[in-house]
């Protein structure tokens, strides 16, 4: 089906929009089994958006935008991106038969992302500077050359995200309490926050306060100014000058919500209980948001009887060598008989 197919009465095509997918949307929205009940919160979800095509959110946007290029008459998309967006604009590109130019930092993307661009045939610039430099390169190349750009400041994006807020609800059957969110560039909190003012219009099944969590190291909506050496390990989030900074604040103050930080060890304890105590492997980034219910709830704030969901924005094997480096058990090298195998296991 695809988001173009099964929301276009919500998004802005026509008929000369081209019906692109690669099946993105639909993903599952799977209750805790162990994390809620261990905090009193019975309805808490993840919304699982590392089960899209190229692996996170981003694909929910990307159709659409490449879509609105096409009909626009653009034969080629640029991006500046930590990876996930190239990787998604590559893979849309090359469905669509058009050409993919991705700027990326030098260092800061993950190999599972940067092998996708590579192989979906991408034009792949490997910028000497940060990702906040690598986009203002791009937002100027746009200017000169006549590319398309496809990063979050592009409003299909922001549109095609808007979408999972609509299944969210369909599929709980009321608007969640909270829902916690990785804030980067800001976009998808942006996006979400649309998605259920828009769905409430029409549905009145109300609106979630919008949870929104920057890392430490990469807290310029918290901090209240650009940080200009972001750090963390989250390397989805490591923005230190978001593009959707003001709409992030008017989602975070319409729903009288919260934009707060967590620290790296956060991130990683939560991206740890993900994995051992739900079966959910995610990128790092991807874990701020249970990171950020987490820090509130071990702060006395009272979640019981609220329906609450986290968004797991990535999919783990983006950042294979994070997991290798992370994990708590490793795998354990014996001789090929049974009874190292035996031994090994302690029996
Ligand atoms: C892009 C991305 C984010 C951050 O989203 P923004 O819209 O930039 O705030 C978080 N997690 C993952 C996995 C991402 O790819």
């Amino acid at each position: 089906m695809g988001v173009i197919d099964s929301y276009a009465d919500y998004l802005p095509v026509t008929e000369n929009t081209p019906k692109l997918s690669l099946g993105e949307g639909g993903t599952p929205l799977v209750r805790s089994s162990f994390i809620g009940p261990q905090l009193g919160i019975p309805d808490l979800y993840f919304k699982l958006e590392g089960c899209n095509p190229t692996g996170s959110f981003k694909d929910r946007g990307m159709v659409l935008a490449v879509a609105k290029a096409i009909e626009n008459g653009y034969g080629k998309i640029l991006c500046a991106s930590t990876g996930n967006t190239s990787a998604a604009a590559a893979a849309y590109a090359a469905s669509a038969g058009i050409e993919s130019v991705v700027l990326v930092p030098r260092g800061d993307v993950s190999q599972g992302k940067l092998s996708q661009a590579i192989a979906y045939g991408a034009k792949v610039i490997v910028i000497d500077g940060r990702f906040d430099t690598a986009l203002s390169i791009a937002r100027e190349m746009v200017d000169t050359f006549n590319m398309c750009l496809v990063n979050s400041v592009n409003p299909y994006r922001l549109e095609g995200q808007k979408t999972a807020s609509f299944e969210i609800v369909d599929e709980i059957g009321l608007s969640p309490d909270e829902l916690f969110i990785p804030v980067g560039n800001a976009g998808n909190i942006t996006a979400y926050w649309k998605g259920f003012k828009e769905y409430d219009e029409k549905k009145q099944k109300g609106v979630p306060r919008m949870m929104g969590f920057e890392a430490a190291g990469a807290a310029p909506i918290v901090l209240g100014r650009t940080v200009e050496s972001p750090d963390t390990i989250a390397s989805a989030i490591r923005i230190g000058n978001p593009a959707s900074w003001v709409s992030a604040e008017q989602a975070r103050d319409e729903s009288n919500g919260l934009i707060d930080t967590v620290t790296d060890e956060q991130i990683i304890e939560s991206w740890k209980k993900l994995a051992r105590s739900e079966g959910i492997f995610c990128e790092p980034a991807s874990a701020a948001s249970l990171a950020g219910l987490l820090k509130l709830a071990n702060n006395g704030t009272d979640f019981s009887g609220h329906r609450v969901v986290c968004v797991i924005t990535g999919n783990g094997l983006k950042d294979p060598s994070f997991a290798a480096e992370n994990a708590e058990s490793k795998p354990l090298n014996v001789a090929a008989n049974i009874d190292s195998v035996a031994a090994a296991l302690g029996i």
